[in-house]
């Protein structure tokens, strides 16, 4: 079994009178540390997609299978326990928080750790210093660049060690040439073995994907896998 199976996913929206078909049996499996690129044109059902495989929104039917574990059959507690231990989340707007310092929004994942208060300070500054920030920590996301708050971002997702890291247009709203920076963050954290599923319409970063699905009317329709040469170690 693949470290994420997904079966037959299918979700239905109510639009007043309309149902609106967001996912028709969608199949998928990934192997453990791939960096998937989710792609398709608007309303294909990307957002959909990374919703239901971070177990934000049930699916209306189908399962999601990660690790071995039926994620969407848990229930609200265990689920949330889930995520908490599986899946670190990035998103384009960074959602940091804007009066805490980029350490002490590294840090919130932390929060309901038992674990002493210094060391998870320690954990946060080994991130930072990670995504190339360890000369941030005291600034406020406002005294950031949106590369640096990208950074922060991607920071918290890490520091709770996730297997799994689902990202929704990290690059969106950064120029070129930071998103290429991002994109080189998440390539080399792939490297290490974490496996990525990101969503992006942004063609440019398709280099950088081991596979890349797109998809269309909330199926896959296209599935490509780089077949690189043994990696260097
Ligand atoms: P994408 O991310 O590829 O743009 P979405 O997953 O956002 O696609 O949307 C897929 C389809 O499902 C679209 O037709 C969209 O309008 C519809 N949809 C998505 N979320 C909802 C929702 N909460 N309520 C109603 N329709 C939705
Ligand atoms: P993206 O820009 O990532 O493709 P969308 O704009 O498609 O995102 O969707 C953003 C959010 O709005 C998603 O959570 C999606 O489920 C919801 N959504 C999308 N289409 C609709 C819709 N027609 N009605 C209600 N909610 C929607």
């Amino acid at each position: 079994m693949s470290f994420i199976e997904i079966e037959n996913l299918i979700r239905n929206f109510q639009n007043g009178n309309d149902c609106v078909q967001a996912l028709r049996g969608l199949n998928l499996s990934v192997s453990e540390g791939t960096f998937l690129g989710v792609m398709g044109p608007s309303g294909s059902g990307k957002s959909t997609f990374l919703s239901i495989l971070g177990g934000l929104c049930g699916p209306s039917d189908g399962r999601v299978v990660i690790d071995g574990i039926d994620i969407h059959a848990l229930g609200g507690e265990k689920l949330a326990d889930f995520r908490r231990e599986y899946l670190g989340f990035v998103f384009q707007s960074f959602n940091l928080v804007p009066y805490l310092s980029a350490l002490e929004n590294v840090m919130l994942p932390l929060a309901i750790k038992r674990m002493p208060t210094p060391q998870k300070r320690d954990r946060a500054r080994e991130v930072l210093a990670k995504v190339g920030l360890e000369h941030r920590a005291t600034h406020l996301p406002s005294q950031l660049s949106g590369g640096e708050q990208e950074r922060v971002a991607i920071a918290r997702a890490l520091v709770n060690k996730p297997p799994l890291i689902l990202a929704d247009e990290p690059t969106g709203s950064l120029d070129s040439t930071t998103s290429k920076e991002i994109m080189d963050l998440l390539a080399h954290l792939n490297q290490e073995g974490q496996t990525i599923v990101m969503v992006t319409h942004n063609q440019e970063n398709t280099e950088y994907f081991q596979r890349t699905i797109s998809l269309r009317d909330g199926q896959v329709d296209s599935d490509r896998s780089v077949y690189t040469a043994t990696r260097a170690t």
